[in-house]
């Protein structure tokens, strides 16, 4: 199968350098083609602006997913924007890896999705009418694809427990997981997450790295996170709220956890 992995740090040598390495090698040995886009190393561009979208008019007001809909539509974005959407078009499973910074990922990465994830290929597809709010959350350009977030923080992990002071880590990467790679299709696996990073030593590293190795194993076979599925019944339409007496007991963000 085929494997993308989205790598956002700046230093080859850091922990996040050496999990990178390791799941080459281990998705490698295990008769993969893997690809890596390494964000740093590339000098990928983190902002979307202007520069984006040469082929719009000299002087005219940008209207951002306007201009990315005629870009994706005619062919004129960037080439650096268009490889990446050829790679995600080649992958089974993408991987996003990132330490977290500040509660989230990495600018870089943020704006790899800002740029990459284009109207008309990763959002504003499918039918917009009063029945139906496009193919999106379960359907779109990556159903049938696999993605899984390979992350480190340097809290610990009751920090980001139900009652930890950082909020759950669920709850913290929903807009990733949920906004922004079920929203294009994506089949999304539980995370991999690695706590007090800081404190890491040999033997650690090795347990890690074997527990990393076996969900990697299972990449293909593993339960995805049961997200609710827009055009699937659940949801009123078109207020796209989910329907009164689903999601008994549950509150919040969790509500959209079948
Ligand atoms: P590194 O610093 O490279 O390494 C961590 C440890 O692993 C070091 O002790 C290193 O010696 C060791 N190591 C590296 N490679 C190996 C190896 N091959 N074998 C054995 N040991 C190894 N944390 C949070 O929890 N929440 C936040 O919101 C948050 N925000 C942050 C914002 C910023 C801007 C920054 C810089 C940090 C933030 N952090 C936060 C901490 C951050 O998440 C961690 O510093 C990061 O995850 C550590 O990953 P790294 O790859 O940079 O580790």
């Amino acid at each position: 199968m085929n494997i993308l992995i989205v790598f956002a740090h700046p230093e080859p040598r850091s922990l996040n350098g050496a999990l990178r390495d390791r799941m080459v090698a281990t998705l490698t040995a295990a008769g993969h083609d893997v690809l890596v886009s390494d964000l740093y190393a590339q000098g990928w561009k983190a902002t979307l602006d202007g520069a984006d979208f040469p082929a719009e008019p000299e002087g005219a007001r940008l209207q951002l997913t306007d201009a990315s809909h005629r870009a994706f539509a005619s062919g004129a974005q960037t080439p650096d924007v268009a490889e990446e959407q050829r790679r995600l078009l080649w992958a089974h499973a993408v991987i996003l890896q990132f330490p977290l910074w500040w509660f989230s990922m990495p600018a870089i990465l943020k704006g790899w999705v800002e740029r990459v994830f284009a109207h008309g290929f990763a959002y504003g597809v499918g039918e917009h009418s009063d029945r139906r709010w496009g193919d999106r959350y379960g359907e779109g350009v990556f159903a049938g694809k696999r993605a899984m977030l390979v992350l480190t923080a340097g809290g610990w992990v009751e920090h980001y427990a139900e009652r930890g002071i950082n909020g759950p880590m669920d709850d913290l990467l929903f807009p990733i997981q949920h906004g922004i790679l079920f929203y294009p299709g994506f089949s999304v696996l539980e995370p991999f997450v690695v706590y007090r990073a800081e404190r890491m030593n040999e033997e650690r590293f090795r347990a890690i790295t074997t527990d990393l190795d076996r969900r990697l194993e299972r990449l293909f076979v593993e339960e995805p996170i049961p997200y609710r599925r827009q055009n699937h019944g659940d949801y009123e339409i078109p207020s796209m709220r989910l329907k009164e007496g689903l999601g008994a007991g549950k509150q919040g963000l969790r509500l959209h956890r079948a």
